[in-house]
């Protein structure tokens, strides 16, 4: 009888290296899943489709220290290596890569990778440092893995787009796969995050994706200035008492410059907010006719 493939856990980028290559001598192809674990059905989805278009997949775990600031929640970030393994497991993945930051950042490290001008709108205003540190792990972990493709959600466009351009200006071997977001029943974007929000705040939540939807809706109806869409889902958000706006943007997909006065090319609408000290985020993109 076959013995069932049993899935690898490894902590050293070395072992990861040696295994990636011997695959690639093989001639086998390799995707990747960067995540920070506590997975959900959204990583599940990116897993998914990585199981289904690669030979080998190696899923990452690491709560990377370098992309959170000094006052953000990396020490309470949730982790579970048992049901993330499970998860993988089913999914058939063949490596989870899950260092301590010392196995990634050695004493003399001293190299970050950093993609100018998107980084500094939307979510580089508030976190300043934090996509230098998602570009600076991301470029390791394609080393590292010798991915052929690796796997980003929508949920975070931002990072998608960074890691994107990224690729494109360093001329980077790997196909970026953008995969849709996955949502709650009630329309809250799946996160790790939301095991923070308390039974109140689960439901106040719900606001961002209603505010979405009422935009969406603004633009199938016609609608083209991006000054109403920006009013109504800010005038809808700022109707829950337990929210806390940091943005409420419309920018070009391309440039993330704001768009004043009218969309006529294609834009990302995408919104960060507080529901009582968990900040959340949410977007969708649009192109006009
Ligand atoms: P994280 O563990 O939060 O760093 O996320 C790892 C990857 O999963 C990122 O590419 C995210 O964009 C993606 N992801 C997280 N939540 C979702 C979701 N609800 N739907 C689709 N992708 C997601």
């Amino acid at each position: 009888m076959m013995t069932e493939k049993k899935i690898k856990i490894l902590s050293k980028p070395s072992e990861v290296q040696a295994i990636a290559s011997e695959w690639k001598k093989a001639g086998l192809s390799v995707g990747l899943v960067p995540t920070m674990g506590y997975l959900h059905d959204g990583h599940r989805s990116l897993i998914h489709r990585a199981c289904a278009e690669n030979d080998r997949v190696v899923v990452s775990i690491f709560v990377n220290p370098i992309q959170f600031g000094p006052t953000e929640d990396l020490a309470t970030y949730p982790r579970d290596l048992d049901a993330d393994s499970a998860l993988c497991e089913e999914e058939g993945v063949d490596i989870i890569f899950h260092p301590e930051p010392e196995d990634m950042y050695g004493p003399h490290f001293s190299t970050h990778v950093a993609v100018e001008k998107i980084t500094e709108t939307l979510c580089g205003v508030s976190r300043p440092t934090h996509f230098q540190g998602v570009t600076t792990v991301v470029s390791k972990l394609f080393h590292i893995s010798k991915a052929d493709r690796a796997y980003f959600g929508e949920k975070d466009a931002q990072q998608l787009a960074v890691i994107r351009r990224m690729t494109e200006d360093l001329n980077m071997d790997i196909e970026i796969v953008g995969c849709p977001i996955v949502r709650e029943e009630d329309g809250l974007a799946k996160s790790s995050r939301n095991k923070y929000l308390n039974p109140e705040e689960r439901k106040a939540a719900t606001v961002l994706s209603r505010s979405l939807s009422s935009a969406k809706k603004l633009l199938a109806d016609g609608e083209r200035s991006a000054d109403v869409i920006r009013r109504t889902i800010t005038e809808e958000i700022s109707a829950e008492p337990l929210s806390d706006i940091d943005y409420v943007s419309v920018v070009d997909s391309v440039t993330f410059e704001d768009i004043e006065g009218e969309i006529t090319t294609p834009v990302l609408v995408a919104i960060a907010v507080r529901i009582g000290t968990t900040r959340l985020i949410d977007n969708f993109s649009y192109s006009p006719q």
